[in-house]
């Protein structure tokens, strides 16, 4: 149970934007060949979930990862539509070598770029710091080359200082190319000095400045190639994440894969390389102010492409006029005692058309001048000090909790993943709590009270207060992480 629920929801994570965009064309399987690169220069644990993400961000591919390459046969390749390699390693073997050249020979599409230029598939070894050939020299994998279009004498391999250039179309009419104008930056190593054979068709190029160690030509940067009755594109950009963290490199990666794998070109010419939020994603506003916390904080909201979240820092900013418009879910780690009059009608008209409230640690604080918030819709209060007959409430940092599922709410969503939880976290006490709330945990330590996750009596909102979330290790815990996640979703009634 606890390995299959984080695979599913990444893999709906992943798929969620995917399937937004472009429902229409059936998606290009591909198949990302990767798992080893010529470590330090190139990093395929790097590059490839970059790769992945924005390939799968577009819409148009659906991807796969093959880290042992070697191995794959005909059988692997025949529902793949593509396969993009990001590989520079041990040759792949004879049976794998000829799968690979028979899929892209009987009318699939390939594309490689950068680090699949040189090396072992040339016939190359790495000896005293450099690519050379060996003795007595051995031919590589022959139909690599011919795929790529290209052949890399080892005393050619070479490249301008790194830096930022302009490439430019050398076939404006190609597919690739097309609605694509005027080109595009590149941060990257200018490689130079690549022989292309006859057939490479070159479509986009750049110049080479001698002021950076380059050749002062016009250097290829992306070509084509057919190969049998299929098509291979080849670019020497992509060294690194940063290289491609470039709109343009990525929307010719993705329209060059696009190309290969159909002939055809339909995606835009810019790449957003920042993960995208799927359409529908939850929107929630974090509200802090009146008590520090770690800057961890944050991260509980962020990476989620279901969750689009704004700040605000005090109750002014928070608590305004129609803000049950523009809120699914609010979560409260402020601390105020008191607010007022314009703020709370703000904040009751939301409560009461159905937002959303999660409320973490110090909130429970919260506004506790106003017995509607604590009676109706937290069902729980604080007291810092005496007041109405109860005694000051009272706290404990650094201690170690242990929390379990209330009976019989192990299956409810909120905990959905979440399972026992040992926190080293701040124990509260002697709080006040409405006989309506409803116990997800507790905790039988000796200076907690007994509930520490409740959701509250509220007849119109889904509000849940989560006592814990004092500290840095609370933030980064996995299991806390699925628990303020799932509590998001669910008050914002995106999660049954
Ligand atoms: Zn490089
Ligand atoms: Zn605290």
């Amino acid at each position: 149970m606890s390995q299959r629920l984080p695979r599913l929801l990444l893999l709906l994570l992943c798929l969620a934007p995917a399937f937004a965009a472009r429902a229409a064309q059936a998606p290009i399987k591909t198949l990302i060949l990767t798992g080893s690169s010529d470590l330090p220069y190139h990093d395929w644990r790097q590059t490839t979930p970059l790769l992945r993400r924005v390939l799968e961000q577009t819409g148009r591919f659906e991807v796969r990862v093959e880290e042992e390459p070697a191995g794959i046969t005909a059988a692997t390749l025949e529902d793949y539509d593509l396969v993009f390699v990001n590989y520079n390693g041990p040759r792949w073997g004879p049976e794998t070598e000829a799968a690979i050249e028979e899929f892209v020979r009987s009318g699939k599409g390939l594309f490689a770029f950068h680090l699949a230029a040189y090396g072992t598939f040339f016939g190359m070894e790495f000896r005293e710091g450099k690519w050379q050939y060996p003795e007595p020299r051995s031919s590589g994998w022959a139909a690599w080359r011919k795929i790529l279009g290209l052949d890399w004498k080892p005393e050619n391999i070479g490249h301008s200082v790194r830096h930022v250039f302009p490439v430019e179309w050398a076939d404006p009419d190609h597919p690739i190319a097309q609605g694509f104008p005027g080109g595009f930056l590149a941060n990257d190593e200018l490689y130079h000095r690549i022989d292309l054979l006859p057939g490479a068709h070159v479509v986009a190029q750049a110049y080479s400045d001698p002021a950076r160690r380059g050749t002062g030509k016009k250097e290829p940067m992306l070509w084509v190639v057919r190969y049998g009755a299929g098509r291979a594109a080849y670019s020497p950009l992509g060294h690194d994440v940063s290289a491609l963290w470039q709109p343009g490199v990525l929307a010719m990666f993705a329209r060059a894969a696009e190309w290969a794998a159909t002939g055809r070109v339909t995606l835009p010419a810019r790449l957003d390389p920042v993960p995208a939020k799927s359409a529908n994603a939850v929107r929630v506003l974090v509200v802090t102010g009146g008590h520090a916390y770690p800057v961890e904080f944050y991260t509980l909201f962020d990476s989620y492409p279901d969750i689009v979240w704004k700040h605000a820092v005090s109750p002014e900013q928070a608590f305004r006029e129609g803000m049950e418009k523009r809120w699914d879910a609010v979560v409260l780690h402020d601390m105020h005692e008191t607010l007022a009059e314009a703020q709370r009608a703000h904040l009751k008209r939301y409560v009461e058309s159905g937002g959303g409230v999660v409320s973490i640690h110090h909130a429970i604080v919260d506004y506790t001048d106003w017995p509607w918030w604590y009676e109706q819709v937290i069902g729980g209060k604080y007291f810092t000090k005496p007041a109405g007959g109860h005694e000051a409430s009272h706290y404990k940092e650094g201690v170690e909790i242990v929390a379990y599922p209330a009976k019989g709410m192990a299956r409810h969503p909120v905990l959905r993943g979440v399972g026992p939880l040992v926190l080293h976290d701040e124990a509260y006490q002697n709080m006040w709590h409405s006989p309506d709330i409803q116990v997800l945990m507790e905790t039988g330590h000796p200076l907690n009270d007994r509930p520490v996750v409740y959701v509250g009596p509220s007849k119109t909102a889904r509000a849940v207060y989560i006592q814990f979330g004092h500290s840095a290790s609370t933030m980064r815990h996995p299991a806390y992480r699925r628990l303020v996640r799932n509590a998001i979703l669910w008050a914002a009634r995106k999660l049954e």
